[in-house]
Parts: structure tokens; sequence; C-alpha cells
């Protein structure tokens, strides 16, 4: 068996079933538009959940006072409070603190976990110095950032579909997730209260709306991915009888779930069924950066079964799903030097391959297919949400400058991911239309979005 003639199939049926030309990215942007579209017409209409946020007004800028907000979407929770300026001080001060949740908490019932995280806000805020103000008569007032599925009855209440990413909380799933925090307080003797619910992705279009008015959407590239974006209520059907002062309200697509028209391959399809969540967020297993290095994992499982590219068997580590992650392959694509000895360490490191320059140059394509067709995607999915908004107003999006805010550790650390994005955007949009849209990292706007948006819907104004 000869490594180069076994090997070489699997690579090139790879690169043409991830091919993304731009046909591809054009009918992916459209799908994207067109389940959106479903999406807000009723519930369930679509793949995109497209959950209405009940956000119809954005920082200003103009945002005076003490506000606080509380992040829970992981292992950790986050604490900040802000004492904001208004247009010309701005940010005059902010402070925050992250605690770590005990394992058992997360399995325990929801009062101890929303005790918990109310004594970590009750010991923050008995920390409150000298910059922060609090008007006499108020309360203190908090955006909560929640990062699990919510039904969002108003902006300031949402009950808890279920649990995901490792919670199993008993009692929570099907009550309002701020009316337990706001029993954890009182039973804490805490007198705070929750202004405003909101989704991290909308959280970030807060917090970077706040520094640019041509802020527009929010992308979250990380471990999952998500995306949000401001929308005209007129173009929303199910949203029978609220009414926005602005006419304006973000929706949070869960674009997570797109699957539509996705060139997937074998190795994704394996992924998905021996997944979790079979069938589920499918976009996000294709993009993101829970399963990049993963999806490679599996495209390199099989070459090293097919040839003896890299020895004689297949080394255990390399079965073991998930071992090679997405900062491994990032890792290894900005490896400049002639051997590629850094590729060579992380091959023999992590998943146990002996590699000579040949593999490691192999290995690079798989890496590289992979990583660019996430990129792209990504890029479609974008300008899916673009299209859509330029559909309502039209104009208004292709005609000015507009702005993409981008969070997550993916489209941060991952410059390779980055430019595939943007070339995809580029091509889809064109050259004249793409100079008015700026992509651009917003790092940790969520956390004062939060805070913000507990001011712009502050219950004193
Ligand atoms: P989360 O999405 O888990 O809330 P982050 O936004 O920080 O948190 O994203 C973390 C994810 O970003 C990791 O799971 C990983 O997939 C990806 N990531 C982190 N560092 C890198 C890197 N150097 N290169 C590529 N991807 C990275």
């Amino acid at each position: 068996r000869s490594s180069v003639v076994s090997v070489a199939p699997i690579l090139t049926k790879l690169q043409k079933e991830c091919a993304t030309p731009l046909p591809v990215l054009r009918h992916v942007a459209d799908a994207m538009t067109a389940d959106m579209r479903a999406g807000l017409v009723a519930d369930g209409g679509s793949d995109l959940q497209m959950i209405l946020s009940y956000v119809d007004s954005l920082p200003t800028g103009n945002e005076k006072g003490l506000f606080y907000a509380l992040d829970l979407g992981g292992t950790n929770f986050r604490v900040l409070r802000v004492q904001l300026g208004g247009k010309d001080e701005r940010v005059v001060a902010t402070e925050f603190d992250q605690v770590s949740i005990p394992q058992e908490l997360m399995f325990g019932t929801s009062e101890e976990l929303f005790d918990f995280i109310a004594s970590g806000l009750a010991k923050f805020a008995k920390k409150e110095g000298g910059k922060y103000h609090l008007p006499r008569g108020r309360k203190r007032e908090i955006g909560f950032t929640f990062s699990f599925p919510v039904k969002q009855t108003s902006v300031d209440s949402g009950i808890l579909i279920k649990w995901t990413k490792g919670f199993a909380v008993s009692g929570t799933a099907g009550k309002d997730v701020v009316a337990c925090l706001n029993e954890a307080m009182q039973r804490q003797g805490l007198d705070m209260q929750v202004s405003a619910l909101v989704n991290d992705t909308v959280g970030t279009l807060a917090g970077a709306r706040y520094w640019d008015d041509d802020v527009m959407v929010a992308v979250i590239l990380g471990t999952g991915t998500n995306a949000c974006y401001v929308e005209c209520v007129d173009a929303i059907p199910k949203l029978k009888g609220h009414n926005s002062t602005s006419g304006r309200t973000i929706i949070n697509t869960e674009w997570g779930a797109f699957s539509n028209g996705l060139p997937l391959t074998q190795f994704d399809r394996e992924m998905d069924a021996e997944s979790i969540n079979p069938g589920e967020q499918i976009f996000e297993k294709t993009i993101s950066g829970m399963y990049l290095g993963e999806i490679v994992r599996r495209v390199l499982v099989k070459t090293a079964e097919a040839g003896d590219l890299f020895g004689e068997s297949v080394p255990e580590k390399l079965s073991t799903p998930f071992v090679l992650r997405t900062p491994d392959i990032c890792a290894m694509q900005q490896d400049n030097s002639q051997d590629l000895v850094d590729v060579e360490s992380i091959l023999y490191d992590v998943v146990g391959l002996k590699s000579n320059l040949n593999a490691r140059k192999i290995v690079l394509e798989v890496c590289d297919t992979i990583v660019k067709r996430g990129g792209r995607l990504a890029g479609a999915g974008i300008v899916g949400i673009l299209q859509k908004m330029e559909e309502e107003s039209k104009g208004l999006i292709y005609g000015k400058r507009t702005v993409v805010a981008m969070d997550g550790g993916l489209y941060e650390h991952f410059s390779q991911y980055r430019r595939y994005l943007q070339d995809a955007v580029t091509e889809l949009l064109g050259s004249e239309i793409s100079k008015n849209v700026v992509i651009e990292h917003t790092k940790d706007g969520s956390g004062i979005g939060a805070a913000l948006l507990a001011a712009s819907n502050s219950k004193y104004e």
C-alpha cells in the first residue's frame, strides 16, 4: 500500500465535498434569508427559532448611573458593575469578578444554584466603592445574561426551556429565571432588581452599539455559534400585539440550528450521529470551535486507516473523540517553519501520530479544507442576515456603513478562519457594497452590554 496512492483520493474527495465556490455560498446565504423569514412568521416555522428579545431600545451613549450585570452561560458566572457618565464621560468606572460554579450545584436544585449566584452577587455588591453612586430611592438594577434556551416573555422575564452545556439542575425548566433569581436575592436580603434578561449575542450587540451607532448585527463564534440583529417590527408576523416605540427590535436567530444547503461530508454525518444532539445544530457543527478539530480528527483516522502515511497502525490517542481541538488546528496552521516542526510535535503529542514532511503537508491540507469551509459558510450566514435586513429597508443596509460585531474565541484567535469569513462576505456582496460592511471584533462586549441594556430598559426612566 503506497501512502500517496491510497490517501490522495480521500483528500480529493474531501476537498470536492467541502468546496464553497460562489454559487454554493449564494445558495447558503439565500437559504439563511428564507429560513429567517419563515421563522418570523410563526414559532416552529423553520430551523431558526428567531426568538424575540423584547429589546427595542439599544444603548445610545447617553446612559447615566450605576448598573450591574450578571452573566451565567457556563461553568463560571461573572458579575460586573459600571458607572455610566453619559455622552461625554461614558464609562466612568467598571469592575468585575468571576466565580466558578461548584460541580455539585450543576446537578442540584434550582434554589441551591440561584442561592449560590445571589450570594456571589451580594458579596460583590458589598464591595461597591467610591466611584459608584446610586441615586436615593432607587434599587440597583441588573442586566442578566443567561445563555441557555429561554422563551422570552418580556424584556425582563423568560422561561427556561431546558438546561444545556452539562447543567442538570432540577426545578428550573418551565420557570421564569428572573423570578428564580429575584426569590434567591430576597432570601439573601439583597435589594436589587433585574431590568433586562438578555441572550449573550444581544448583550454583544448592545455593548458594541454603545460605541458605534452603525452596529446592526452581532455574531458569536466560540465553542458554539449564534447571531442576532435589528429587525423592523413590521417584518415580524408572529409579534402579535407587542408594540415597539422604535419600530425595531432585536431578534436572536439561534442560527446554529440552520441546516439548509450546507456542503457536508461523511465525516460530518458520522460526527452528528454520534453526538449528544443528533440532527440538531448542524450549522454550529460545521462552523464553530467545538467541532472543527473533531472533523479534522475524523478525516485523519480515515487517512491513517487507508494507507501507511502515518505508519502501520492507527494510534489509540487518535481514536479518542475530541482530543484534537480547534486551537491545535490553529497552531498547526501557524507553523511557518520549513520542516513543519510544530505540526510534527502537535501530531505526535496530541494524537500520537509519527509523521514525515509529506504526511504533515497532507494534514495541513485537511485542516485548511475544514477551516476554509467553516469560515466561508459563517460569512455566507452573515450575508444571509444582511440580505434579510436590506429586504426590509432598501438601501438602509447596503447604502451606508453597517457594522457586524463579532465575538468569541474562534473569531478572536483564528486569523485564517477570520480571513476566509471576510473573503466570502466580500465575494458575495461584491467589492462596492462590501466597502460599507464592516466586520469587527468586539471583545467582551456582552458583559457591559447587559448592564447597558439594564440602563436603557431602566424601571426608573
Ligand atoms: P465560549 O464560546 O466557550 O463561551 P469563547 O468565546 O472564549 O468561549 O470561545 C472558546 C472557543 O474558542 C474554544 O472552545 C475554541 O474552540 C475556540 N478557540 C479558543 N482559542 C482558539 C485558538 N487559539 N484558535 C482557534 N480556536 C480557538
